[in-house]
């Protein structure tokens, strides 16, 4: 079955998000970097899979080989798995990714989520950012151009809404989200007859 893969730094709110998508309730109480497998979900509507990848990045009480690990990890499974991959899913927080980013830019360093969304597209992995807790962002429109700029996605961040969705998982909110990956469906399945 078709699977759509969230990827993200832990605490972006991807448990919250999966809980909204799914209706599930998602590792209450799980630890960062404990659970370590993939989570899989069914979205019931449809016949796609969701699967929730381990979180990454720092996380308080994790050593920095078991980060790397869980990274590796990460990208091993959607490496293997990018044939059933219709969307990857790459969770930021909206209020934090570009400071995130810009700290993180260097001679010898690639930020996390920059990484992670080139490598989902040089997989051919149709790829979708989901901007969560945008309830605590006020300059919207210039936070959303300035993630498109770090991603090489030339702003306005408008033109890029098949992949530059902003949500609010805590609110509900997720329409910009499911939006998008409705039509990635839809697209899939014309591409089936
Ligand atoms: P995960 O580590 O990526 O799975 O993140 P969680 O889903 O556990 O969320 C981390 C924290 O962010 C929790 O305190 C959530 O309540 C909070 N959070 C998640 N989504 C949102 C959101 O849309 N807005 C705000 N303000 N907080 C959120």
């Amino acid at each position: 079955c078709d699977e759509v893969v969230l990827v993200g730094r832990s605490n972006v709110g991807k448990s919250t998000l999966m809980r909204e998508l799914t209706g599930h309730s998602v590792s209450t109480g799980r630890k960062p970097g404990v659970t370590r497998q993939p989570n899989h979900f069914d979205w019931t509507s449809e016949s796609f899979m969701f699967t929730d990848l381990p979180g990454f990045g720092f996380m308080s009480g994790v050593s920095e080989e078991q980060r790397e690990q869980i990274k590796t990890d990460v990208v091993r499974y959607v490496e293997d798995n990018a044939d059933d991959i219709l969307v990857g899913v790459l969770v930021v927080d909206g209020k934090s990714v570009v400071d995130i980013i810009d700290r993180h830019s260097g001679d010898d360093e690639i930020p996390h989520d920059v990484e992670l969304f080139h490598f989902l597209r040089d997989l051919e992995i149709p790829t979708v950012v989901a901007v969560n807790k945008m309830d605590k962002v006020d300059d919207r429109d210039d936070r959303l151009d300035d993630l498109c700029d770090r991603l090489g996605l030339y702003p306005p961040w408008k033109q890029w809404q098949d992949t530059i969705a902003p949500i609010s998982a805590k609110r509900g909110n997720i329409s910009a989200l499911t939006d998008t990956l409705g039509d990635h469906f839809h697209d899939q399945k014309r591409d089936d007859l």
